[in-house]
């Protein structure tokens, strides 16, 4: 039996305006299906969808520049982790273990909702996609951080708990701020640039978490060659405030275009 993500798919053609859009709402369909993704990361990919609108859907220089700061970040950093949660773990799994194995950072898989076989179901889809170690897997070993709240402040020992950079696609800003508090360097992935955890961030990538990983792929390709000092200097010089500012000042200059194409087929 056909399974449905390509059924449904049948009946979008590949030139459909919102193809790429459709293909990623139905894997995470799927994934709230399998348990791979909680009920309210349906609602969390709604929202991300809003902001990538306003984005015009792809990337840009000024995400692409922190995605370099990212990388560089991580491969300067003594214990760099890899947050994995539900959603991420369905939308680009076979680039959660390539990225993972290109920095070396462990993935740690991390669930804001803790449902009964979701952590085996996360793990199960990045075995799949080739992962060898996932940390956050082994409920015995786990431990709290008092600072975080919700059921995320339960990390691995080897993980998060002794990490001195986190990558976090797709977090809540409660926590985003929590592991600042506690000294970790932040990462996030966040389509939207004024969400808390955008603007607690250290380096703020916004950017569709589809696009973000494949393009980190290929930077850490490149600058893995390069050394300390040439990667201390990529990111001494990014600036989150300015790239927050130059992203807002893309989305203000995107509407107005759109607003002019809009008014152009509205006056005919
Ligand atoms: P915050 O808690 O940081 O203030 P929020 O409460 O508005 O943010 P959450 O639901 O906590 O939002 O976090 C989900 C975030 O992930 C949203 O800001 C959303 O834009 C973003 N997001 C969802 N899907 C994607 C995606 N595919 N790529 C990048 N970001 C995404
Ligand atoms: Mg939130």
């Amino acid at each position: 039996m056909m399974n449905r993500i390509e059924d449904e798919d049948d009946h979008v053609p590949k030139d459909h305006p919102r193809y790429q859009s459709l293909k990623y709402r139905h894997k995470i369909i799927e994934g709230m299906k399998n348990l791979i993704v909680a009920e309210a990361g349906l609602i969390a990919h709604g929202r991300g969808e809003c902001f990538d609108y306003i984005l015009g859907e792809q990337s840009n220089d000024i995400a692409r520049n922190a995605m370099k700061a990212a990388v560089a970040l991580m491969l300067i950093s003594e214990k760099p982790v890899i947050s994995v949660n539900g959603n991420t773990a369905v939308l680009v799994p076979e680039e959660l273990v390539e990225l993972s194995n290109e920095l070396s950072a462990p993935l740690e898989i991390n669930l804001f909702y803790r449902k009964e076989g979701r952590v085996e179901a996360i793990t199960s889809v990045l075995k799949k996609a080739g992962a060898k170690q996932i940390l956050g897997t082994d409920e015995s070993k786990m431990v709290e951080i008092q600072e975080l709240s919700s059921n995320r402040r339960i990390v691995d020992p080897e993980g998060i708990k002794i990490a001195d950079v986190v990558f976090v696609p797709l977090e809540d800003g409660d926590r985003t701020e929590a592991l600042k508090k506690l000294g970790r360097k932040v990462i996030a992935v966040d389509l939207n640039p004024i969400s808390r955890t955008a603007i607690w961030a250290d380096i703020t990538i916004v950017d569709n978490i589809i696009r973000v990983l494949p393009e980190m792929i290929k930077i850490a390709k490149k600058l893995k060659g390069m050394n300390k000092t040439e990667l201390k200097k990529i990111v001494d010089e990014f600036n989150n405030q300015k790239n927050i500012k130059d992203t807002l000042d893309l989305i203000k200059h995107y509407i107005e275009t759109q607003k002019e194409v809009a008014f152009n087929i509205l006056n005919k």
